[in-house]
């Protein structure tokens, strides 16, 4: 792959967990720059904000080594066009279970409709992080338990405070 590819890697970080920030490593000696677009998605609620789902990823970015630079941003509204704006035509996901297949299929294929130039490039996180969601983890958060093994150290941090 031509190192010289800027790649956008959008989701919703609510919060960022430790198997995003295996998929981010994983991606890392593949581009030349990674921009983790944040959503803002006003019909998905989400625990954090925005901005501190923006500053947990800042953080927890910071504290880790990856193989390129990682730009963190907001976006809103479509993808697809975020990434036209940006002069970007590669997106990151990463693929759990098949239960994340038939969802990303979609989006994947749906994206390539509104952009023909656009590509997604699905990357599997370490098998530890298969079964790692924010969903699961807010759950186990709310009834205060150990996150430290799923969440990088200023989001288990943030959980300590907010509950
Ligand atoms: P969205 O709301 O768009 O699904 P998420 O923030 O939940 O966004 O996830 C962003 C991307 O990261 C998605 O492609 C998702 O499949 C992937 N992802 C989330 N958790 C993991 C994990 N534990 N291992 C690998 N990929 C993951």
């Amino acid at each position: 792959m031509d190192k010289k590819r800027r790649a956008l890697y959008p989701g919703t970080f609510d919060p960022v967990t430790n198997g995003h920030l295996d998929i981010l490593k994983r991606a890392s000696p593949l581009f030349s720059e990674i921009i983790v677009a944040v959503g803002k998605n006003p019909s998905k609620s989400t625990l954090f904000s925005l901005e501190e789902r923006i500053d947990l990823l800042k953080k927890s970015v910071a504290h880790d080594k990856f193989q390129c630079p990682i730009q963190i941003l907001p976006f809103s509204g479509l993808i697809v066009e975020f990434a036209r704006d940006n002069k970007i035509t590669t997106l990151i996901r990463g693929l759990r279970a098949v239960s994340d297949f038939d969802y990303e299929l979609q989006m994947a294929l749906m994206n390539r409709k509104q952009v023909s130039d656009i590509e997604t490039v699905f990357l599997m996180p370490d098998e530890k992080y298969i079964y790692l969601s924010s969903s699961l983890v807010k759950t186990i958060g709310r009834f205060k338990g150990d996150l430290k093994n799923f969440l990088p150290e200023p989001v288990v941090e943030a959980f300590h405070k907010k509950f």
